[in-house]
């Protein structure tokens, strides 16, 4: 999932000594081009435009701009991490973080643009949006359930600046883009849409020192350390939903939720069918003719001896009860499927079965 960050300046088109009037010109054209509601259903765009918000959140800030040039000079671009200046609780987060999140690109363009929010002269609170984030979970716990640690990063309103984006005790004035109105129109064959304006983010209103906090974003992202209960026999795409755990809400509004859904991680051993568990076990031509007890390994780890018939064949599957994916009222078996190995003779061997076929009359 690691997406290799591209140069900042090409994304942008900028030089690298660009002045923050170049930087912030450059972003706005950009951004106005690229928006995903200019551009529904064009992914290209949407890539588009994440580099050039991420790249403008960088360059943007003098301190984060600095510290960019320094990384990039050393050619170690990938490993350019973004922390929140304010180094509020845990720290910074990797760019590839961002791919992390359930809805991945949504989320990261509603926290960048807060859609529906109106100037916040005229709101009173309103409650946090929802966070969506994708967890992936061992097949064991899927099967038998449990408890998962997760670190969500999410955004919140700056607490330095009260989520104006200005630094404490300056002023904002009327955003020079949408001049005030919080919107803008974009062009949309023959139809024009009003949005909320990237650059002041749907408030009217830009500071004119922007808060060293946030960059002038009037948000920060922060990592939230959740334990969250597996419920078992979850699948691939099954959310719980924590309320009150998402983002806070701006003006002291409440908490929207945090909505964990689940991928179950492949096994290197089972397959999961259903609520059965299945697995092949590989068995030697003597065990097949004859009959054995083998040794099966279950999801919880143990062993469980199971009886091979004389006479078994190739692909024969067997059950073990209940040892599969178990459920509030149900539980699923374990499937066993015997392959049969063709072994490796030596000359004695070879002759041994040469005879034995010569006697039981299999024609070869
Ligand atoms: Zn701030
Ligand atoms: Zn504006």
């Amino acid at each position: 999932m690691a997406t290799r960050t591209k140069d900042h300046y090409d994304v942008l088109g900028v030089a690298e000594n660009a002045s923050a009037d170049e930087i912030k010109k450059a972003y706005r054209k950009l951004a106005k081009k690229y928006h995903p509601d200019a551009n529904p259903g064009n992914e290209a765009a949407t890539e588009k435009f994440k580099e050039i918000s991420e790249a403008n959140s960088v360059l943007s800030d003098p301190a984060k701009r600095k510290k960019y040039d320094q990384v990039r000079r050393y050619g170690g671009l990938g490993q350019f991490t973004s922390r929140p200046a304010g180094g509020t609780a845990g720290g910074g987060f990797k760019f590839d973080d961002l791919s992390d999140i359930g809805g991945g690109i949504g989320d990261m363009f509603s926290s960048i643009f807060d859609f529906g929010r109106k100037p916040k002269e005229d709101s009173g609170p309103t409650r946090g949006r929802n966070v969506e984030y994708l967890v992936e979970i061992p097949l064991k716990t899927a099967a038998r359930g449990g408890k998962v640690k997760v670190t969500v990063p999410i955004s919140e309103e700056c607490a330095n600046c009260d989520g104006t984006g200005a630094s404490p005790g300056t002023d904002l004035e009327t955003c020079p883009e949408c001049g005030g109105h919080g919107e803008v129109t974009f062009g949309q064959g023959g139809f024009s849409v009003r949005r909320p304006c990237p650059v002041c983010l749907g408030r009217g209103k830009t500071p004119k020192t922007p808060c060293s906090s946030c960059s002038g974003r009037g948000q920060v992202r922060n990592r939230k350390r959740l334990s969250v209960r597996v419920p078992r026999g979850v699948e691939t795409g099954q959310k719980v939903r924590l309320s009150g755990q998402g983002e806070r809400g701006p003006g002291g509004g409440t908490a929207g939720d945090l909505v964990i859904a689940f991928e179950v991680k492949p096994h290197r051993f089972f397959t999961r069918e259903g609520n059965h568990l299945a697995c092949e076990v590989p068995i030697n031509m003597a065990q097949a003719i004859l009959g054995s007890k083998i040794k099966v390994k279950t999801i919880d780890g143990k062993k469980v001896v199971l009886k091979v018939p004389a006479g078994t064949q190739n692909g024969t599957t067997f059950r073990i009860r209940g040892q599969g994916i178990h459920r509030k009222d149900s539980q699923g078996d374990q499937l066993v499927r015997v392959v049969v190995k063709t072994p490796e003779l030596s000359e004695e061997g070879r002759k041994a079965v040469e005879q034995l076929a010569q006697d039981e009359g299999l024609r070869h």
